[in-house]
């Protein structure tokens, strides 16, 4: 795959014709389970088997994982398929016994980037290991969190790392069992350009009927790879049975996605694609001085309003512009959600200006 980063990689030594695939049962359940779903995989695009071997469950009760004993049976997927195998770690030991089991590839979990103690213990337990390590984004959409645990791990000296992107959660009802948030994947890709990110869709949606379609946007955003839970038997899975795909699933996705190149050296492509760019850049430039003149206006009316002595927030006022602008948003193609987010950022800068000059 050719790609943008300045660095060589781990990834770029793998050459790869194909985004990095990472995939095998959420949860390593029995030896035979492990086995067969490796071997249904060995023939495929799938550069790693992954299983969970320690599993992080929200609520003590439920299977958490079958331990140690797990890494033998990765272990024989090696001996038996060649494949190279991979397992999340969440403290001091997993890591010593993964390496000592010649794990591959190691990977964080959510619930771990969270806390940056268990990210110290863990760096401290990796230290300098040529191994793969891919942290995951924290559970909330806190790119600082996500950040130092890389950082943590840089500074432990590891040398091969990456990231997962696996969504975020959040109180608000979504489709998704942890929401994208792709401009959060965008922001930490701008930070850590040479870093290769991967997308998880199976957190992501929770649901296997999804897994295509986030997958796809994450190879249009230039992701490196996807993580995609895998087993012969979804439905009885263990663990995460809803988004668990079937080996023939897998392979059925890996051929529809549409594999994007980064660039393209025509000149009449680059020429049209310039042309657009400039034009989208004349109409931010637009809309930054309409919005700056709409802020002036505000600020009128926030010098009336303290002339009468009246409050800044006038909610009727305000649910009016919206119910307007979402109708107006919809004949131009814009969705309810955009329409909202846009206005709520606008009238929170207004109000922020009404409230300077009414206390000033
Ligand atoms: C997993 O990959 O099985 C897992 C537990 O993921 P996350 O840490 O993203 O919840
Ligand atoms: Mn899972």
């Amino acid at each position: 795959m050719e790609n943008s980063k300045q660095m060589r990689t781990w990834l770029d030594d793998m050459k790869l014709d194909h985004p990095l695939v990472i995939a095998g049962p959420c949860s390593a359940e029995t030896e035979e389970q492990v086995l067969k779903i490796a071997h249904q995989l060995k023939d495929t695009d799938v550069n790693y088997y992954r299983a969970g071997i320690w599993k992080p469950r929200t609520r003590p009760g439920m299977f958490e994982g079958v331990g140690a004993l797990g890494l033998k049976w990765l272990q024989k997927v090696k001996a038996e398929t060649g494949m190279k195998t991979c397992t999340e770690v969440a403290n001091a030991a997993h890591v010593k016994l993964a390496i000592e089991h010649d794990v591959d590839l190691l990977w964080i979990g959510a619930r771990s980037t969270v806390s940056p103690f268990i990210m110290q213990e863990i760096a401290d337990a990796l230290g300098e290991t040529d191994k793969i390590v891919l942290v995951k984004n924290p559970v909330n959409p806190d790119l600082a969190l996500w950040l130092g645990g890389i950082e943590r791990l840089k500074t432990a000296g590891v040398k091969n790392l990456g990231a997962i992107h696996r969504g975020f959660s959040t109180y608000e009802k979504s489709k998704y069992r942890n929401i994208p948030e792709w401009q959060l994947a965008i922001e930490f890709q701008n930070k850590f350009p040479d870093l290769p990110l991967i997308n998880d869709p199976s957190h992501i949606t929770g649901n296997r009927d999804m897994i295509f379609d986030v997958s796809q946007t994450a190879l249009d955003l230039n992701f490196d790879g996807l993580m995609i839970e895998t087993h012969f038997d979804p439905d009885n899975a263990w663990s995460d049975a809803a988004q668990q795909v079937t080996p023939e699933k897998l392979i059925q996705i890996m051929r529809d996605l549409k594999i994007r190149k980064e660039s393209d050296p025509e000149a009449a492509y680059n020429s049209e694609l310039s042309n657009l760019r400039a034009q989208i850049d004349v109409i931010d430039s637009q809309l930054i001085e309409t919005l700056g003149k709409r802020m002036k206006i505000s600020d009128g009316i926030g010098a009336l309003k303290k002339q009468k002595n009246v409050a800044v927030l006038q909610s009727n006022r305000w649910n009016q512009i919206l119910g307007a602008m979402i109708l107006e948003g919809e004949y131009k193609g814009l969705s309810e959600e955009f329409i909202l987010k846009m206005f709520k950022a606008i009238h929170q800068e207004s109000i922020n200006h009404q409230e300077k000059i009414i206390n000033s």
